[in-house]
C-alpha cells in the first residue's frame, strides 16, 4: 500500500508536470498562430487600402477625360469660351491622375500593362479634343464638328471606358478578396482564442486538480513514513521513538497524576529462538505483544524497545498496589501464552522493573533508565517478578533479600 501510494503521488507529480508544459506549450502555439494571423490581416488591411487608392486614381482619370470632352462638346456647340473651363481643368489634371494611377498599379505587371494602354489611347483622345478645339476657335466649327462627326474621339473614349472599367473590375475584385480574408481570419482568430482559453482553463483546472491529488498522496505517503518510524515491524507496536516521544509529551503535560513505567524483558526467549528458529521467536513475539496489549489499558502506551524488551507506560497509575496487580498481570499472561503455545515445553515468564513518577524519579526523562535498573534486578532476584526501582539506586544487600510476589527495597 504505502509503495503504491509512493508511486501513485509520483505518478501523480509527472502528470502535473506534463500538465505545465501543456499549458505552456497550447500558450506558445497560440500566440504564435495570433501573430502570424495579425500579420496577414494587416496585409490584407494594406491590400485594401492600395486597391481603394487604384480605383480613385481611375475614378480620377476618367472623369478628367469626361470633363474635357464635356467642355469641347459645350465649347463646339455653342461657341461659349466658358465650356472650356472643365475642358482645361480636365486636361490639366489628366496627366497627374494617370501618373499617380500608374504609380499605385506599379507592383502589378497586368495592371501596368492596361494602364499603359491607357496612357496610349489617352494621348489619342486628348489629341483628338486639342485638334477639334484648336480648329473652332480658328473659326472652322464645320471641321471641328466633322472630326467629331468621325466617331473618332467616341471610340476612344469607349475603349478608354472598356480599359477602365476593366482595370475597376480587377482591383475592386481586389479589394473584395483582401476584405472578405481579413473577416475570415479574424472570425477565425475569435474561435482559436475561445477555444484556447477554454482548453487552458481546463488544463489548468486538471492540473490543480492532479495538483491537490498529489499533495493529498504525498502527505499521506509522509504520514504513512511517519507512522512507520515510529512502529515496530514485527509487532505493529509503537518502536522506542514513539515510547521516547510519549514520555517526552508527559513533561509537556504535566499534571497531578501519577505516571509509571513498566520495563518488562522476556524470560528464557532464547530458547524458542534456538530450538524452534528465528521465525518461531518472532511469531512468540507478536503473540505476546497481543496478550500484554490484552492486558493493558488502550490508553497506555506499550512499545516494543529491544529483541525481548517490552516497556508499558502507564498514564494516571493509581497507587503501588494497582501498580502490583498490573504487574502481576503481565507476568501471567505471558506465562500463560508461553504454555499455550508450547505445552510448557518452553516456558517464558517475564521480569518488570518499575518506576514511579514523581515519588521515585524526580524527573519523567529518568523512569526508562530506572525502570531498566529495576528489571535487571528483577531477573537476578528470581526471574518472573517485578521491582520498584528508584532513583538513587538500591544498595545489593537490599537486592538480595526480596519479597516472594515481587519487591520494593529501596523504601
Ligand atoms: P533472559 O531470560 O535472561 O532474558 O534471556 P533470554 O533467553 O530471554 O535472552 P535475552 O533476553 O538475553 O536475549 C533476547 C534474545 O532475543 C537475543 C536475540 O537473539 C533475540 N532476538 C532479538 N531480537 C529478535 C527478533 O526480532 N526476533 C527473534 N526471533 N529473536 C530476537
Ligand atoms: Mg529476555
Amino acid at each position: 500500500m504505502p509503495a503504491r501510494l509512493f508511486r501513485s503521488a509520483n505518478g501523480d507529480r509527472n502528470r502535473f508536470v506534463t500538465l505545465y508544459y501543456g499549458i505552456v506549450f497550447s500558450l506558445l502555439l497560440a500566440a504564435a498562430m495570433f501573430l502570424y494571423e495579425a500579420r496577414v490581416i494587416v496585409q490584407d488591411n494594406l491590400r485594401d487600402e492600395e486597391a481603394f487608392a487604384v480605383l480613385g486614381a481611375a475614378t480620377w482619370v476618367l472623369h478628367d477625360l469626361e470633363s474635357a470632352e464635356t467642355g469641347q462638346r459645350g465649347f463646339l456647340l455653342t461657341g461659349n469660351e466658358s465650356y472650356l473651363n472643365p475642358y482645361r481643368q480636365g486636361m490639366n489634371d489628366l496627366d497627374g491622375a494617370l501618373l499617380r494611377l500608374k504609380q499605385i498599379v506599379g507592383v502589378d505587371p497586368d495592371s501596368l500593362e492596361v494602364v499603359r494602354r491607357i496612357e496610349q489611347v489617352k494621348t489619342e483622345k486628348v489629341a483628338e479634343l486639342t485638334r477639334t478645339v484648336e480648329l473652332a476657335r480658328a473659326g472652322q466649327c464645320r471641321a471641328a464638328i466633322a472630326l467629331v462627326q468621325t466617331d473618332e474621339g467616341r471610340r476612344y473614349m469607349d475603349t478608354l471606358r472598356l480599359d477602365l472599367g476593366q482595370l475597376l473590375d480587377v482591383w475592386r475584385q481586389r479589394r473584395r478578396s483582401a476584405t472578405r480574408d481579413a473577416q475570415e481570419r479574424i472570425q477565425l482568430e475569435t474561435a482559436a482564442l475561445a477555444v484556447t482559453a477554454v482548453l487552458v482553463c481546463a488544463l489548468m483546472l486538471y492540473a490543480l486538480f492532479v495538483q491537490r491529488r498529489a499533495f493529498a498522496r504525498m502527505r499521506a505517503w509522509s504520514d504513512v513514513l511517519d507512522r512507520q518510524a515510529a512502529q515496530d515491524p514485527l509487532t505493529g507496536l509503537p518502536n522506542r521513538r514513539r515510547l521516547l516521544a510519549a514520555i517526552a509529551a508527559l513533561t509537556e503535560h504535566a499534571g497531578p497524576a501519577r505516571v509509571a513505567l513498566l520495563y518488562m524483558d522476556i524470560d528464557g526467549f532464547k530458547r524458542v529462538n534456538d530450538a524452534l528458529g528465528h521465525s518461531s521467536g518472532d511469531a512468540l513475539l507478536c503473540r505476546l505483544a497481543e496478550a500484554l496489549r490484552g492486558a493493558t489499558r488502550e490508553a497506555d502506551v506499550l512499545a516494543r524497545v529491544g529483541g525481548d524488551e517490552f516497556v508499558l507506560l502507564v498514564k494516571d497509575c493509581g497507587d503501588d498496589s494497582q501498580l502490583r496487580d498490573l504487574a502481576g498481570r503481565l507476568i501471567g499472561c505471558v506465562r500463560s501464552a508461553g504454555e499455550r503455545d508450547y505445552s510448557g515445553r518452553f516456558p517464558v515468564g517475564v521480569s518488570v522493573g518499575i518506576a514511579t513518577f514523581p515519588d521515585r524519579v524526580q524527573s519523567v526523562e529518568e523512569l526508562l533508565d530506572v525502570a531498566d535498573a529495576a528489571m535487571y534486578i528483577a531477573k537476578r532476584i528470581g526471574r518472573s517478578t517485578y521491582f520498584f526501582g528508584s532513583s538513587p539506586e538500591p544498595r545489593c544487600a537490599e537486592i538480595l533479600c526480596p519479597s516472594s510476589d515481587g519487591a520494593e527495597l529501596n523504601e
